[in-house]
């Protein structure tokens, strides 16, 4: 029998729209689910994907990308890799696992939600799609990390992390629910177009870069298999950013889009930061944190934005500033904290890391490595209690994140603070605090770690805050990556002892 060609049926297979008999339209479509800038009906059923794709052809391609993925990691796993690797790769890993696994599951959830909640019939039938694409995902990361466990618990995180209350975890929950919990033009703007255009860029194909000089092809594969995806299915917002800006709707869209930007990257920078700047091995790094970030997002996204005719979020001075200075201030306050992490933490400060760091950031050395020193020094004297803080950080209500500034002559240390219905909130940035003023009612009930500390939550002592964590000290708790010996290009002596 003669298959007819796609495009002969494609139009009709997709439009499968119908007029509800036993609900209400607005009933089967409700506003604070599907569209809560009353776009027209008209405009939704013009909704052109900008990619076409079928079950039939989705499914082929898709068991070839697998298959191809599955074959290499049993190739390497023979071959010992993750035995011999370096323990700041081994240990970048084991973060990215858990922290982007569930990750993975959650956005599967986002996208079935547009599959039902979308006015439009065919952006419903390409999120099936798209669905399928994060349940892939979220499998083949639990099915890796999991190769694992059997050499190390922390591996288990990737399915454990958001299931406690770390506070990684409480961090990136806060900020995925922000963009994940709304009607579908909203979360269609800021994930499809920020955290997958924008960002997940970054992680993916920088750090499978990073990957590939390390050794590791079956991470650098893993993550471009998923990449793939990422890429086509993040275009879904496109027609509707542009149905958008017909309809005169271009400064609500540039508010979702400048919210969703800033908790992006803020965890980004905590996440990707972290992990190239520190965790990479010096051999392997293809560029830092900055580099990647004026690449991917600056250039690359802000021609985007340009295209659609949106703006720059208002704050781009601050943000630029930003990259040169966040990850810093939150990579040391990570390292002192590293028993509260479920994977080992990479200091990064040898000689030759901190020349490197100085090279890319100049300033480095007078800023952040004189509180090394003062690390080091404590470390080199078995003073090893003094580089534990002993007292909780004061945590931003929105990005739920440790309060940080620039240290050194170029003090910078600020709370951004808001009085609001009789209570004080605190913010970690100027932007921070605007997002909170966009809905107060969406944010004030959280508790912040800084709150579940003052209302008793959680219990006495070192021991009682990783239990609270969903850590079993001593058994997964994280520690210094490379056991201090990083101390021996200070205090050679000592190190020797
Ligand atoms: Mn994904
Ligand atoms: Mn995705």
């Amino acid at each position: 029998m003669a298959l007819l060609k796609r495009s002969a049926w494609y139009d009709t297979a997709r439009n499968n729209s119908w007029t509800p008999k036993y609900v209400s339209f607005e009933e089967l479509y409700p506003r604070e689910l599907s569209d809560i800038f009353d776009l027209p009906l008209e405009e939704w059923e013009k909704f052109d994907e900008p990619y076409k794709d079928t079950f039939r052809d989705y499914v082929h391609v898709q068991r070839e990308k697998d298959a191809y993925a599955y074959s290499i990691r049993s190739a390497l796993e023979r071959s010992k890799l993750y035995d011999v690797a370096h323990p700041g790769w081994r240990n970048l890993v084991k973060a990215h696992y858990g922290g982007v696994s569930i990750v993975e599951a959650s956005a599967a959830i986002l996208q079935g939600r547009f599959a039902r909640f979308s006015k439009s019939p065919a952006m419903r039938s390409i999120c099936v799609l798209g669905m399928l694409d994060e349940i892939r995902h979220a499998q083949i990361h639990f099915w890796f990390a999991y190769e694992h466990i059997r050499k190390d618990p922390q591996f288990d995180w990737a399915i454990k992390a958001y299931h406690t209350k770390n506070w990684v975890a409480i961090s990136v929950i806060h900020m995925l629910d922000d963009l994940e919990q709304r009607d579908v033009v909203s979360s269609t703007i800021m994930t499809n177009l920020i955290f997958e255009v924008a960002f997940t860029n970054l992680q993916f194909i920088a750090l499978s870069a990073d990957a590939e000089r390390s050794g590791d092809h079956t991470f650098a594969h893993f993550l471009q298999s998923i990449q793939t995806d990422e890429a086509r299915h993040s275009q879904i917002c496109l027609p509707v950013i542009r149905m958008m800006m017909r309809n005169g709707k271009k400064a609500e869209a540039q508010e979702v889009m400048d919210i969703a930007f800033w908790r992006m990257y803020r965890i980004f920078a905590l996440v990707s930061g972290n992990a190239m700047d520190y965790g990479t091995p010096l051999h392997a790094r293809e560029r830092s944190f900055k580099e990647f970030m004026q690449e991917f997002v600056v250039t690359q996204f802000e021609r985007q934005i340009v295209d659609l005719g949106l703006d720059r979020p208002w704050y781009w001075d601050i943000f630029l500033r930003d990259i040169e200075t966040f990850h810093h201030q939150q990579h040391i306050g990570i390292w002192l904290w590293r028993c509260t992490l479920w994977w080992d933490d990479c200091a990064g400060v040898t000689a030759p890391e901190r020349a490197w760091l100085e090279e890319k950031y100049p300033g480095w050395s007078r800023t952040y490595g004189r509180l090394w020193d003062v690390i080091a020094e404590n470390v080199a004297e078995g003073r090893l209690e003094k580089t534990i803080p002993q007292a909780g950080a004061l945590i931003c209500n929105m990005s739920q994140l440790a309060m940080s500034g620039q240290c050194g002559d170029e003090w910078d240390v600020k709370d951004y603070y808001l009085d609001h219905e009789g209570k004080r909130y605190h913010f970690a940035s100027e932007v921070d605090r605007w997002i909170f003023t966009r809905n107060p009612d969406r944010y004030k009930d959280y508790p912040s770690f800084t709150d579940r500390e003052l209302a008793g939550e959680i219990p006495e002592g070192l021991h009682g805050f990783l239990t609270f964590m969903g850590l079993q000290p001593g058994y997964d708790t994280g520690t210094c990556a490379h056991g201090y010996s990083w101390i021996k290009d200070y205090y050679p002596k000592e190190a020797a002892e």
